[in-house]
């Protein structure tokens, strides 16, 4: 893929000093902030004044610490501007809630993260008369179909969870611009690897909980979009993050911005060694998926659009035939080989594998799992990069064998 590498811009943003001149940016560990002249104080809330112009009112409006990881994460993404939250479904919420009112329809891919399923499945047309269409996402005359007069925005992962099917963004963008409505895409999975508003996405959700955060020790999120976009969630009267309150808290705003110069490095180092046991995988012939595999469904679109610097991401699928296989290769990987745990999320520095089905999708109903494609034995892997390969996979292969899935 062609175009700017966004740590060209994040470099250029460290040139930022802590209060006492300290490398990292101070914490500004403040709720509420003075203001001088009293008139300063109308101004913050007509939106005259604010922390473009170095002003702040309280802490759920702006912060300076949370609005300087937002800077990063607008350069990181390619876009005008972004804001953190306190979490990756705070981010999905809270576009959401910006861009759709009561009456008003989401189509959305079917193959997502379980939660932001129930949040469009379940909670938004009981709660907020939000309804949404799941399409098979990589079915663009299915997109198409569902769109109707009422739809706001088309709804998708980068790359889905579970399945690690890519969705073909610069389409879904045209389409979304034909029909005139915005394309916002949860790029959770593959941060660097997919730029997707230089392929044409409106608006841009991670869950900084994962790879951004990579020591699965913080909940958090972003959501990167459009001056206009941003600033409008933050309104007093209609700004959903304004009024409905996910704010991130400053300390872990600043852990999080200590952790985004070595992100292009963290990516690198998963994709590298989830692309050799993919492959290693493969030659023993498990039902392995990863785009890096020529055999992945959207292998050539990936390498078409992908920043190939940061390779296929760190994510395989192995699906064992059933959850049994899949609990007793866990358990048996976890327990006796250390290799790993056996718990949901993703994008650690170790490896963490969770049966889909029954965990991170289990919100799905039967005939949607089967429409994602997420058979019972499915296992998604986030792959570490702690230890050595031949270390890593000697204990995968042991584990394998112990379980009968692959002769001794
Ligand atoms: N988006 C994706 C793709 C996810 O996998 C998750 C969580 O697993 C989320 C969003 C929600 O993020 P958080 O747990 O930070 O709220």
């Amino acid at each position: 893929m062609t175009g700017r590498n966004p740590i060209e811009d994040l470099a250029h943003l460290r040139h930022e000093f802590g209060e006492h001149g300290g490398v990292n940016m101070s914490v500004e560990a403040s709720s509420t902030f003075t203001v001088i002249d009293p008139k300063t104080m109308p101004d913050l809330f007509q939106g005259r004044a604010g922390p473009d112009k170095g002003c702040y009112l309280y802490g759920r409006h702006f912060n300076p610490t949370v609005f300087n990881l937002g800077r990063q994460m607008a350069a990181l993404a390619g876009t005008e501007a972004a804001y953190c939250t306190a979490s990756g479904m705070g981010a999905t919420s809270g576009v959401i809630f910006g861009l759709c009112n009561a009456g008003d329809e989401i189509v959305a891919s079917t193959a997502i993260y379980g939660g932001s399923y129930a949040l469009m499945k379940d909670f938004l047309p009981a709660k907020a008369g939000i309804s949404t269409r799941f399409v098979d996402i990589t079915d663009l005359d299915a997109v198409r179909g569902a769109i109707t007069d009422k739809t706001r925005l088309i709804f998708t992962e980068g790359v889905s969870n579970p399945t690690l099917r890519l969705a073909n963004i610069p389409k879904l963008a045209e389409l979304a611009k034909e029909k005139r409505v915005k394309l916002v895409v949860d790029n959770t999975f593959s941060p660097l690897i997919l730029r997707p508003a230089a392929l044409g996405a409106d608006i841009v959700i991670h869950s900084l909980t994962k790879f951004i955060s990579g020591a699965s020790d913080v909940i958090a999120g972003a959501i990167c979009g459009s001056e206009e976009f941003i600033g409008g969630l933050m309104d007093l009267h209609l700004g959903s993050l304004m009024l409905l309150g996910p704010t991130m808290d400053p300390n872990v705003a600043s852990a999080i911005a200590l952790r985004i110069p070595h992100l292009p490095l963290r990516m690198a180092a998963h994709s590298e060694r989830a692309m050799a046991m993919a492959a290693r995988l493969h030659e023993l012939g498990l039902k392995v998926s990863y785009p890096g595999l020529p055999d992945h469904p959207d292998h050539e679109l990936f390498t078409e659009l992908y920043c190939d610097e940061y390779g296929y991401g760190g994510l395989f699928t192995l699906d064992v035939g059933s959850e049994e296989y899949a609990n007793a290769l866990m358990s048996c990987l976890q327990n006796k080989k250390r290799f790993g745990y056996l718990a949901v999320s993703l994008g650690y520095f170790d490896t963490l594998m969770s049966c889909s089905g029954s965990s991170t999708s289990s919100e799905l109903g039967d005939e949607d799992k089967d429409l994602a494609g997420i058979s019972p034995g499915l296992l998604r892997i986030s792959i570490g990069y702690t230890g050595t390969l031949e270390q890593r996979w000697s204990q995968l292969l042991a584990a394998l064998q112990e379980t009968g899935l692959v002769a001794s």
